[in-house]
């Protein structure tokens, strides 16, 4: 049976896309590729909502926009304030000292995020050039807001750079109003399309700051002085190469960005909400905990939760595999085998999740957990009737 795939990516593609990525392949100088590129940079900037901003597509994972901006705005012996909620916000600062940056990790307890205030009392006490927010940290599924963090970024002077891999087109974004420099993401999640491609938005003020270091960029591949000129070619409908781009993958990324803007972000981000909301209901409504410690910073584009006291985490996973749902284990790694993640963004529907909560009822009750069989539907319903 074809099995549901409810991991925080790669998720459910829609089937229009999978069929874009199945077309002949073209040159990469195909005028019909040409307007394919142009047109996808375009509507990258209504998804980010940054009229202004710079957009890059590169073929790679998400580490690869994490490592473009790192290697394009950081010079040995900058200070940089990484702010973590997981797993994904200390690898930021692994790829950060690589480059020789001077790095500062606030780290928030498991469960939660780092406050105003001790960011700003970091960012009082040397002059940092730039900062790091993993929007949605994927191991914990947590959000963090970018919008006050940018304002103190902005007191400050300090670039802001954001993790977006798990939240960009599955959770509020205003690039341009919000004043953030950097906000990066892959295909594999809420934008939709399989692996394999970094997406990244930058402001002005960050492409000014690049185009004024000191010294050469250490990293020949995520160099943007190769890339933004074959950017700016893409957009001007010309020819032009540097690295042959992922056709395929780019003509399924066109389609699935204008499937995004076609369902608008408003839309597309209150749906995200109401269902994760409703979800999380559901979750404890059969007694399970919710790793984030508050409802306000859970993510809307996944949801961490503990396997209740004496269940087998292990044995749990097989059995909803066996019910052809697949969720996710633990990524941090102190924590790991204690609990679970499911993804629920992109074009995930209602139906989706009806199934991973009557898979895991099911997988739950054999395993000898505690709860009412059916609740978790009920909840769910309850909720999303009660949004819609
Ligand atoms: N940041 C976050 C928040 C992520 O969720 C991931 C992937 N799970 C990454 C970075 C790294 O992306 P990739 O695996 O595509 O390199």
């Amino acid at each position: 049976a074809r099995k549901l795939l409810m991991i925080p990516g790669p998720i459910e593609f829609e089937p229009a896309v999978l069929q874009a990525m199945g077309m002949a392949t073209t040159s990469h100088v195909a005028p019909n590729f040409i307007e394919i590129f142009g047109n996808s940079l375009e509507l990258m900037r209504e998804v980010w909502k940054s009229p202004k901003g710079q957009p890059f597509i590169v073929a790679g994972t998400g580490t690869l926009g994490m490592d473009m901006a790192a290697a394009n705005l950081i010079e040995a012996g900058d200070n940089v304030l990484v702010i973590s909620s997981g797993y994904f916000g200390k690898r930021f600062k692994d790829i950060l000292d690589r480059y020789g940056a001077n790095t500062t990790l606030l780290e928030a307890p498991v469960g939660e995020v780092v406050s105003h205030d001790t960011i700003e009392n970091e960012l009082k006490t040397k002059q940092y050039k730039a900062l790091t927010i993993t929007h949605v940290d994927t191991s914990t599924g947590i959000i963090v807001d970018p919008k006050p963090i940018a304002l103190l970024a902005k007191k400050y002077n300090t670039l802001s750079i954001v993790d977006g891999v798990c939240s960009v087109a599955g959770e509020a974004l205003h690039q341009d109003e919000w004043g953030l420099d950097v906000v990066l993401t892959a295909s594999q999640k809420a934008i939709g399309v399989p692996p394999g491609l970094a997406l990244l938005m930058v402001s002005e003020k960050a492409m000014q700051v690049w185009k004024n270091r000191k010294t050469p960029i250490p990293n020949y591949y995520s160099d943007w002085t190769n890339w933004l000129p074959i950017m700016r070619a893409y957009e001007e409908r010309k020819p032009s190469y540097f690295g042959t781009p992922a056709v395929n993958l780019i003509v399924a990324l066109q389609t699935s960005l204008k499937i995004i803007c076609t369902e608008g972000m408003e839309q597309r981000v209150k749906r995200h909400q109401s269902f994760a909301t409703a979800f999380r209901a559901a979750l404890v409504s059969i007694n399970l905990t919710i790793l984030p410690k508050t409802d306000t910073i859970a993510a809307n584009t996944l949801t961490a939760v503990y396997y209740p006291e004496g269940i087998d985490g292990a044995a749990m996973n097989t059995k909803m595999s066996v019910s052809n749902v697949i969720i996710a284990g633990g990524l941090l790694p102190d924590i790991k085998a204690s609990y679970f993640r499911i993804g629920h963004m992109g074009s995930v529907s209602a139906n989706d999740l009806l199934a991973v909560l009557g898979a895991l009822e099911r997988a739950l009750s054999e395993l000898g957990h505690s709860f009412e069989i059916g609740k978790s539907l009920q909840t769910f319903q309850m909720e999303i009737l009660k949004t819609n």
